[in-house]
């Protein structure tokens, strides 16, 4: 009988392995990179944008299993997603996929990487698209503030 923590720690290593969505879009509308030096993770998120929504994203860099899982189940719950439905992405809905809501300070930096670098990417998409000067302030709040 396996426990909660051996299925989740199976779907890791599997996503680690088999990465969903990785990959280069050459035509992307917008690309972001980070990394995360404490572990060595390092990645950049491309995504395509029609009109208000994401129809296409792909990550490409490496990092450890956690990294890679993290980044794998992000993309997938982001795609045909609007800019608005992504940006209320929370750190909750990544960790709770994986059951790392319990995960260790250290290794939390490895499980955020890709939600961080998919709010910089929408930030800078809107910032660029952004007819409204006022709003990006805000959105700028909202990027410091990830973790
Ligand atoms: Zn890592």
């Amino acid at each position: 009988m396996s426990s909660n923590a051996d299925i989740y720690h199976e779907m890791i290593i599997d996503y680690s392995r088999n990465p969903i969505n990785y990959g280069e879009i050459k035509d992307h509308d917008v690309t972001f990179h980070d990394s995360n030096p404490l572990c060595g993770d390092s990645i950049d998120i491309d995504m395509k944008i029609d009109e208000d929504k994401i129809t296409d994203i792909k990550f490409h860099g490496k990092g450890c299993a956690i990294c890679m899982a993290c980044s794998s189940v992000l993309t997938e719950i982001t795609k045909g997603k609007s800019l608005d439905e992504a940006r209320a992405i929370e750190k909750k809905d990544i960790l709770s996929e994986l059951g790392l809501e319990h995960l260790q300070a250290v290794r939390i930096k490895c499980a955020l990487l890709s939600l961080k670098v998919l709010k910089s990417a929408l930030y800078t998409y809107i910032g660029n698209n952004l007819k409204d000067d006022k709003d990006v302030g805000k959105l700028k709040k909202e990027a410091a503030s990830l973790y």
